[in-house]
């Protein structure tokens, strides 16, 4: 069937200014990390991208490794992207990355500049695309000199092969020696993309207060825990989620549900049952009440969670009294 995008696409979806910045991002991004591999059904991917696009999520997230197999999410997202989404192209943003393993031997993996270069041709190819707006180094190289990976940022952006460039997982101190080199290069780091979700916290140690005094957008992921801070494990785990499902490659697992993460689970849901939001309404917006957070990347296996989701934006202003009882439970 022929997509015809919803014409009211930009009625409800709110844009924030990522960092200073030109580009403003939705504050819903779809991630493609899980649910669109070669074992997942395509004709649900194809309606989890359109719920997304006809409720003005303009922002997709990929990366070289999506899958399984590695590589599967950017074909995927290359097959909907061809069939519905190519004369859209420039209302889209669309994310990769590269800095995991992807392939064998010594310049498959990590942030060589020969690994980045060749990894986004692959991903282009992958994606039957020219270009990708964002480009990012996954994860900090220990070994790497910095100047060798924001070098080649700034070489992928010169080649036209990205519009701007990211860095994600890295700590304060290795982010702002890379947003130094990138400014210096005259390429300056668009976003840093950070895990960060009531369950966790560390970009509050530092990692925020940097990107607000650079002026840097950051983008979150697994701001829903990977699905634990919904209502979906409340009563046992389901077969179809992702823990059920039993998958690999960081996804979370059986022992990370806990009675006592599963009691903090249920009193959180208590307080949004009173703010009248679902509890994943509710952790999207715990995130989205921080100004210096630009987007928050969902994940989602379902069309519906992608409208549930957007349903935070009612409402993501927190009472004093909310933000304390929040507190007291995560304690
Ligand atoms: P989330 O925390 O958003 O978890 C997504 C999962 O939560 C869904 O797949 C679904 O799981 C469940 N879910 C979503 N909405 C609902 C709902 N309304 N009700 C019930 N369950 C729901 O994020 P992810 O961990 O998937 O990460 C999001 C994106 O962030 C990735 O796709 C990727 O683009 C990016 N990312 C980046 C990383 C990096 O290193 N830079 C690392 C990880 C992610 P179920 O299958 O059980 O239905």
């Amino acid at each position: 069937m022929k997509y015809i995008p919803n014409p009211l696409r930009y009625g409800e979806m709110q844009y924030r200014r990522c960092g200073s910045s030109g580009i403003k991002l939705p504050l819903i991004s779809l991630g493609l990390w899980h649910n669109f591999g070669k074992i997942d059904d395509y004709l649900n991917c194809r309606n989890i991208v359109h719920t997304a696009f006809d409720n003005g999520i303009t922002h997709f997230d990929l990366a070289n490794n999506y899958g399984p197999p590695p590589g599967a999410a950017e074909e995927t997202f290359g097959k909907i992207y061809n069939q519905d989404l190519k004369p859209l192209r420039d209302e889209i943003i669309i994310s990769s990355k590269a800095g995991y393993k992807m392939w064998d031997g010594p310049y498959g993996d990590f942030g060589s500049k020969k690994y980045l270069v060749a990894s986004l041709d692959q991903s282009l190819k992958r994606m039957g695309l020219d270009y990708v707006d964002i480009f990012y180094h996954h994860r900090l190289d220990p070994e790497t000199p910095l100047e060798e990976t924001m070098t080649a940022l700034d070489l992928i952006v010169r080649q036209g092969k990205a519009l701007y460039v990211g860095i994600s997982n890295y700590p304060p101190t290795e982010a702002t020696k890379a947003i130094e080199i990138l400014k210096q290069l005259g390429t300056p780091c668009l976003i840093h993309q950070a895990r960060y979700s009531m369950l966790d916290r560390w970009v509050e140690n530092g990692l925020l207060d940097v990107l607000k005094k650079e002026k840097v957008g950051c983008i979150t992921f697994s701001s829903l825990a990977q699905g634990l801070l919904t209502n979906k494990y409340l009563k046992g785990i389901p077969e179809d989620s992702r823990v059920g499902r039993h998958l690999e490659n960081g996804a979370i697992s059986k022992n990370q549900i806990t009675n006592e993460v599963i009691g903090k689970v249920k009193k959180l849901n208590e307080i949004a049952v009173t703010r009248h939001q679902t509890l994943a309404q509710m952790a999207l917006a715990w995130i989205l009440k921080d100004e210096r957070i630009t987007s928050v990347i969902l994940g989602a296996s379902k069309p519906l969670q992608v409208v549930d989701a957007i349903g935070c934006l009612k409402n993501y202003h927190f009472s004093k009294e909310e933000t304390d009882n929040i507190e007291f439970i995560l304690k």
